[in-house]
């Protein structure tokens, strides 16, 4: 019974046209997954309904078992997947079929180049859900009554540019999705293919997923049976549960193509009862970085669904982590606000971040290693955030360091402890031979020894490149000591953080009085009486003024003229380009002017009688000095002429 008055025809959202198009094409090797975001939908609308009839229970009366059905129909080419749950009303369906309502659409589109073969790798981030109906389907048509609705509605589309809806009397209650296979698609019109993708995307489903018997053939008059063993996955026990069924049920909860990297499926007996089952994805989400994007698990009390996102058993720096907690405590009516503030939560909480941790810690070096590159900037969020768990995230943080030249390798902090204290050893047995004066003046030759070289040491820096060549490196690549290169744009941030690891303090190479003790540089230092070097430290500070803190003696010098050092306490450059950013006053600081005085430029400088020039000079190796440090130079037209001079100087 049509109502003509009702019918209309709309255009589908521009990015849903969009996503239309670049999913036909880019995902037809792998058609049958069409039936999997069926019936995760449908599982969903039915879970959402059993929420909604705990408080209206005339809800569910005219159909109270809740199932899936999945009916064929060989000779007219079609595949219907029926749920009896919470269905749409008419403007649900124009919405939630029409348009794509998540936050950041806008942008993910925008970020598509074009090329097919590149975007068709970033379609899985988003999820395409209904819309792969149309991989398989030249026309399909959804007939749908939301519980509590008298009427219902009829949608239709051939997927191209629009779709129609029509108010349709007599419909039951929930949705169904009738597709007319495409030629080439008639496959998943028969019983055997069908069921035996069904068995694969529905065990895991906690509801029945009926078909006709198999002799019943091809028609939907022969006797039902449930295709899958219709128990919510997580309350199996882990022995009773196969790896496929873990990345199936993965990839109904979070909507990704991918499998998962790890998982943790834990049930919890004492106090607080619940079980959990956390994932961790192959992949950050499209909108890892966008603040608004849901986030967290979905939640169940005693296995009812109550809802998705709740983000209240996750830390934020957890964001990318999916997956179900199931709790037998919380009440069945409890809001996202109540979650925010409920001990119990914050306890399953801090119980779901450490199995997290864990998880993350027990991984092998070689899995672990892309799970850094995704997540990594993530998980250094943890470190301003997550305050108990810090030597857990330390331990979890990936470095470059310059033990390998290859930027793409990464350290752990565990090995760059385990590489010091191995050269501390070495050092410290046979470094007796070499050096019978240090000998004679220390009992306890090691403890000297650690106090040199026992700190971790780390420069930070804008890029690989600008932080292998920082003169800061100088004193350490002589002494042969690892220092960890960091290069994010937070790292100042979470570095302020962090103190020690496993009891060995951090030290940042470009800051404070550098004192390498006895740890002997490979070419050794000529130490002559400091008090002979004042003079020309007093007359390179006359020149530079306020500009500087103070002047002084380099020793993480060899082969550069003059560094910058920052105070113990001052901001470095990316907090102030933080603050910057944030519209912060960052506070004045001045660094302290470095000279290393055996290089022959400040040699000869010393000698240069001429004030005009001598000034010059020193202004060049001050600002060449902040050019190193990745900071621009206060004056660069002054700077360009100076050096000009001396060129002309030296042409002549
Ligand atoms: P997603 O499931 O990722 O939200 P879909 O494109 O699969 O995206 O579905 C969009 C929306 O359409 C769903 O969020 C839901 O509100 C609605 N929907 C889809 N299928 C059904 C169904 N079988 N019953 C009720 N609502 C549905």
């Amino acid at each position: 019974m049509t109502d003509q008055a009702t019918a209309e025809t709309r255009g589908f959202q521009t990015e849903a046209r969009k996503l239309l198009q670049l999913m036909i094409n880019s995902l037809y090797s792998n058609r049958e997954i069409f039936l999997r975001e069926l019936i995760s939908n449908a599982s969903d609308a039915i879970d959402r309904l059993r929420f909604e009839s705990l408080k209206d229970t005339s809800l569910i009366a005219d159909d109270p078992e809740f199932k899936i059905l999945v009916e064929f129909d060989k000779d007219a080419g079609t595949v219907a997947v029926v749920d009896n749950g919470i269905g749409m009303s008419r403007d649900e369906a124009v919405a939630n079929l029409g348009t794509i309502a998540k936050s950041g659409t806008e942008e993910f589109f925008g970020a598509l180049t074009g090329d097919e073969q590149k975007d068709s790798a970033l379609i899985g981030q988003f999820g395409v859900g209904f819309y792969s109906s149309f991989i398989v389907a030249r026309e399909v048509e959804v007939l749908t009554r939301r519980a509590g609705d008298e009427t219902g509605t009829r949608w239709t589309s051939t997927g191209e540019e629009a779709f129609s809806v029509e108010e349709r009397a007599e419909v039951p209650r929930g949705t169904r999705v009738v597709l007319t296979l495409k030629d080439d698609a008639k496959e998943f019109a028969e019983g055997f293919r069908l069921r035996s993708v069904l068995r694969k995307y529905s065990d895991h489903v906690g509801v029945p997923v009926m078909m006709t018997k198999e002799d019943g053939d091809d028609d939907q008059e022969g006797e039902l049976e449930a295709v899958n063993s219709a128990k919510a996955l997580w309350t199996r026990p882990r022995s009773d549960v196969s790896e496929d069924e873990y990345k199936e049920f993965y990839k109904h909860v979070s909507h990704d193509f991918e499998d998962p990297v790890v998982w943790s499926h834990n049930k919890v007996e004492g106090k607080l009862e619940y079980t959990s089952l956390l994932y961790v994805p192959k992949r950050a989400p499209f909108d890892l970085w966008n603040r608004d994007a849901p986030r967290g698990l979905k939640l169940y009390v005693q296995r009812v669904f109550i809802m998705d996102d709740a983000e209240a058993f996750l830390p934020l720096y957890l964001r990318f982590v999916r997956g179900v907690v199931d709790s037998s405590d919380l009440p069945l009516n409890v809001s996202r606000e109540l979650l925010q503030q409920d001990d119990r939560t914050r306890t399953i909480k801090n119980a779901l971040t450490k199995r997290v941790l864990d998880m993350l810690a027990k991984m092998d070096a070689e899995e672990y290693g892309p799970v850094w590159d995704e997540f990594g900037l993530v998980l250094k969020e943890g470190m301003g955030e997550d305050f108990a768990n810090k030597e857990q995230l330390l331990g979890l943080i990936r470095f470059a360091s310059t033990h390998d030249a290859d930027p793409a390798q990464r350290t752990s902090l565990k090995d760059y402890v385990a590489r010091m204290n191995a050269d501390e050893a070495s050092s410290g047995s046979d470094g007796g031979s070499d050096e019978p004066e240090a000998d004679t003046d220390e009992s306890d030759g090691d403890e000297e020894a650690k106090q040199g070289h026992g700190k971790i040491y780390y420069l930070i820096a804008d890029s690989d490149a600008a932080a292998r060549s920082s003169p800061h490196l100088e004193a350490f690549r002589a002494r042969g000591i690892e220092v960890l290169l960091l290069t994010d744009r937070i790292d100042e941030w979470w570095m302020s953080f962090a103190d020690e690891f496993d009891g060995v303090k951090f030290q940042d190479v470009a800051r404070g009085e550098l004192d390498l003790g006895d740890v002997e540089s490979t070419e050794s230092k000529d130490d002559e009486a400091e008090s002979d070097d004042e003079p020309l430290l007093k007359r390179i500070g006359d020149v530079l003024g306020d500009q500087v803190e103070s002047v002084r003696r380099s020793r993480r010098l060899t082969d550069s003229p003059a560094c910058l050092v920052l105070g113990e306490d001052d901001l470095g450059i990316q907090m102030r380009r933080i603050m910057e950013a944030t519209g912060q006053a960052a506070p004045d600081s001045k660094p302290h002017f470095e000279v290393n005085l055996t290089h022959p430029l400040v040699e000869r400088l010393e000698d240069e009688p001429d004030e005009d020039r001598f000034g010059d000079l020193v202004s060049i190796l001050f600002d060449q000095a902040s050019l190193a440090e990745g900071n621009t130079v206060a004056e660069p037209g002054a700077y360009v002429q100076r050096v000009n001079k001396l060129l002309v100087d030296l042409l002549r």
